[in-house]
């Protein structure tokens, strides 16, 4: 070990502020600059990757540095994970069996509702780092257990803490509602949330961590609501995403209707948008996000998943041949290459 310890980013998350030089790795490097090494060299410096090529010289810098040998191992970017409920890691294995009505029932208006702020921050803390452990350096966290700004700000800080790229997507709960009260699908993003995150926790739009808006969309809200949600990202320059499919649509058309408005466009990102169809995403402009079609059984399509490297990049679902076929290239985060073992990612 030579050279710094650990420090923060921008964001406050830590940063290995250390030199370290990987050696003699066969080197996937995802650009076309520098190509393919069957044997080559990644040098780190304060969390960044500042030189990769063959035989890499440190010259006077060599006592400083950690020297990790390579050889027989593979280097590649770090996977982006694109799409993941974190709030529900201590959740993982439950609901395998259950319909998407029974999710919604027993998850978003039963289990959901108890989450107290200091169990969204460990979950999301814990889901993150095991991310960073098979691969992932870059998470896009669906939130949608956000009931007050005690529990948004509590994930907030638990991806800024692990040190992972995040973009968090901030959304809203799903309960039952009790007599007299909208359901959820009346209910417009709030506006006060958005601007609150953006003038404190989220603030840096070029931190380690970045706010979207997990929004309702046509499929599971009412077209005003829907065009409210769709207006407010725009205003803010923030990716609207959306779950798309499973049962009949809350506005059928609505996606017809976001277009005609002029509502649709590169900073659309639809989640199980498999069933679109293709002249609609074009017409519209939009991302329809690599995930799995919702069905009768949802397999937990959206939970945490990767245990091991292998699954880093996938979703955890019984429909996997059919996830490969139909998958389409997606998410329009996408943030610099980040190299496997460089673990800690700095700003
Ligand atoms: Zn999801």
């Amino acid at each position: 070990m030579g050279g710094q310890a650990a420090g923060r980013n921008r964001s406050g998350g830590l940063i290995d502020m250390r030199h370290t030089l990987i050696k003699s790795a066969t080197v996937i490097s995802m650009d076309a600059g520098i190509g393919d090494l069957s044997t080559g060299d990644v040098l780190v410096e304060n969390g960044r990757i500042a030189e990769v090529g063959p035989g890499i010289d440190l010259g006077s810098g060599a006592t400083e540095t950690e020297i990790v040998d390579g050889q027989g191992r593979i280097v590649i970017p770090g996977l982006i994970n694109a799409h993941m409920h974190t709030w529900q890691t201590a959740l993982r294995g439950y609901a395998a069996n259950w319909t998407l009505l029974e999710y919604f029932r027993r998850m978003h208006a039963g289990l959901a509702t108890v989450f107290r702020p200091e169990d969204i921050y460990i979950a999301t803390l814990v889901g993150a780092l095991n991310q960073i452990n098979c691969g992932a350096t870059t998470l896009v966290d669906w939130c949608h257990n956000n009931p007050t700004p005690d529990h948004t700000d509590a994930a907030v800080r638990g991806l800024i803490e692990s040190g992972i790229r995040a973009a968090f997507f901030h959304g809203s709960p799903k309960p039952e509602p009790k007599p007299g009260e909208p359901h959820f699908s009346e209910i417009p993003h709030p506006r006060h949330e958005v601007e609150r995150l953006l003038a404190g926790p989220l603030a840096d739009r070029n931190g380690l961590v970045a706010l979207g808006l997990a929004i309702l969309g046509p499929h599971y809200s009412t077209l005003d609501v829907a065009m409210h949600d769709f207006r407010l990202a725009r205003e803010f320059n923030l990716i609207a995403s959306m779950h798309q499919g499973g049962g009949p649509p809350k506005t059928p058309g609505g996606w017809e209707k976001l277009i005609e408005a002029g509502l649709v466009g590169p900073g659309v990102n639809i989640v199980h948008g498999n069933d679109l169809p293709d002249d609609l995403l074009q017409r519209g402009g939009c991302w329809s996000g690599a995930s799995v079609p919702r069905s009768g059984s949802i397999s937990n399509p959206c939970w945490p998943a990767a245990s091991s490297p292998p699954r880093a990049s996938r979703c955890r679902c019984s429909a996997r041949s059919t996830m490969r076929r139909r998958a389409r290239p997606a998410a329009p985060f996408r943030p610099r290459p980040r190299y496997l073992c460089a673990r800690r990612c700095a700003g």
